[in-house]
């Protein structure tokens, strides 16, 4: 391994803005970036789109028709190619990205080696650690309005906590970007702000046809007319015969396409109405995702490791959905940000991390980072230091970590003895399907010795514990979380 990986790996615990003091190349890159002059109380927009992986869209080489607002974004600013989730599911994912540090340090999500997220005997999820600063208390210290307009139930675990107007229910984006334009335009011109809006509608069940533009539907669905069976928008059952499974999958792919170029069109919306409401405001805005979403692509790599889904509807595919796996289908997210000073049309192809989001606000309002942060800032005009990321926090199955090196290296590595570690290199097999552990054995050995030293850098923390209420299990409970089933239930993710 080279010794600059090494360091690397090693600087993960120094986080915030200051490189790691053994990186030689802190100089070229503090001179590129300290060109980019920071902008003191500008407004924050956080876009936040549920369970979007990022190959699906036009810039990263996906169907331009679910991205024209995301690529519009990325040509104001800076398009980051690889950009890490730090968990697989939403609730320890937005809490990573909320307070820049990792699931292991925050505590949201669920605790112990074997996990079923609404299964048998689950406890309730923890809730992200008090102590810890968010995006919202520090905007909020600062004097701005704290908005958030959550549709997921995950995000009340601890995270609309700091913010000072939080509406949690699930709508569709439409109505989530009329409610992010009323909030606006009732608040005084001068205050700055933080608004964060979340769209939940990738998520299933999608209701299609229930809340989609009609064109949308009619791009993917161009011989069937709305609403489609009610099977389908869900994952498919395991036992179905083979012509019917693959007709559904199909079908939960266009899904998920519609879904998404519904949400961007709705996001289009949105900015051109900002636009017109505020156009001298100064704005940064950030488009991303908590994770992606899989599509029965690596199961086999995964029942050949030994790894298990505890929703074992199936009797050979697992993998589908979200929070079961670490593979760059749920890890890989999109990411992009705009705003006063940024170059335009900038694609960083560096690692970077949802953990660095936090910081790199903080940098761009000339505000301290929290000595709490793991995240470090992204570079908008230069290179990023060469460093590793973790991913964590399984929902289904056994515990698990997850480090993506600056040079195209992945190691899954479970926490269990029951299940083998794996390796990929990205950049020849970025769908890992292709586990190279057995063939590489010096390699893997090497990014275990790493891992074990970037884990032991990372301060361990306890999420809170907080009893939810019903209408958080009732909203749970619609999107199949609640009293999931094992191998006779009913499918759920
Ligand atoms: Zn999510």
């Amino acid at each position: 391994m080279k010794a600059l990986q090494l360091l690397a790996l090693v600087s993960i615990a120094f986080g915030a803005c200051a490189p790691a003091p053994e990186d030689s190349r802190r100089d070229a890159v503090d001179t590129a970036e300290e060109e980019l002059r920071a902008t003191p109380g500008a407004s924050v927009i956080v876009l936040l789109v549920d369970t979007l992986r990022a190959d699906i869209l036009g810039p990263y080489g996906g169907d331009g028709r679910t991205s024209e607002h995301f690529a519009a974004l990325a040509r104001e600013g800076v398009l980051y190619e690889d950009c890490v989730s730090a968990a697989p599911w939403t609730l320890p994912s937005v809490a990573s990205l909320f307070t820049g540090t990792l699931p292991r340090t925050h505590g949201a999500g669920l605790e112990g080696e074997q996990r079923f997220l609404g299964g048998p005997g689950q406890s309730e999820p923890l809730a992200v650690a008090k102590e810890l600063p968010t995006l919202a208390k520090l905007l909020r210290e600062q004097g701005y309005a704290t908005l958030l307009r959550g549709t997921n139930p995950f995000v009340r675990f601890g995270l609309e906590a700091d913010f000072e107007r939080a509406e949690l229910r699930y709508a569709p984006a439409g109505a989530v970007v009329d409610w992010g334009l009323q909030a606006l335009a009732e608040l005084p011109r001068e205050k700055p702000y933080l608004l964060v809006l979340h769209f939940l509608d990738l998520h299933e069940p999608n209701q299609i046809g229930v809340d989609f533009g009609r064109e949308d539907f009619e791009l993917y669905f161009p011989s069937v007319l709305p609403p489609v069976d009610e099977s389908e928008r869900r994952w498919p059952a395991p036992d179905l015969e083979p012509y019917r499974w693959q007709h559904l999958l199909q079908q939960r792919k266009r899904l998920y396409l519609a879904s998404q170029r519904y949400v961007d069109r709705e996001i289009g919306r949105f900015l051109k109405s900002l636009a017109e409401l505020h156009p001298q405001e100064a704005r940064f805005v950030v488009y991303t995702s908590d994770h992606g979403e899989d599509f029965f692509e690596n199961f086999e790599v995964d029942l050949a490791s030994g790894h298990t889904d505890p929703r074992a509807g199936y009797r050979a595919p697992i993998s589908y959905g979200h929070g079961h796996s670490l593979h760059r289908a749920l890890t890989h997210v999109p990411l992009a940000i705009s705003g006063p000073g940024l170059p335009r049309g900038r694609r960083v192809a560096d690692t970077v991390g949802s953990i660095d989001v936090l910081p790199t606000l903080c940098r761009l309002l000339d505000l301290p980072v929290p000595s709490t942060v793991q995240g470090r800032c992204l570079p908008f005009v230069g290179r990023a230091t060469p460093r590793s990321y973790l991913s964590e926090s399984i929902a289904y199955g056994r515990e698990r970590v997850a480090l993506t090196t600056p040079d195209g290296w992945k190691l899954v590595h479970p926490l269990s003895a029951e299940e083998r570690p794996q390796l990929f290199f990205l950049p020849d097999d970025p769908r890992e399907k292709l586990d190279l552990a057995a063939r590489e054995p010096a390699r893997l050995t090497a990014l275990r010795e790493a891992l074990e030293r970037a884990l032991a850098a990372v301060p361990r923390g306890a999420g809170t514990s907080i009893a939810s209420d019903s209408a958080t299990q009732d909203a749970l409970r619609a999107l199949g979380y609640v009293g999931a089933q094992g191998a006779q239930g009913e499918t759920k993710r």
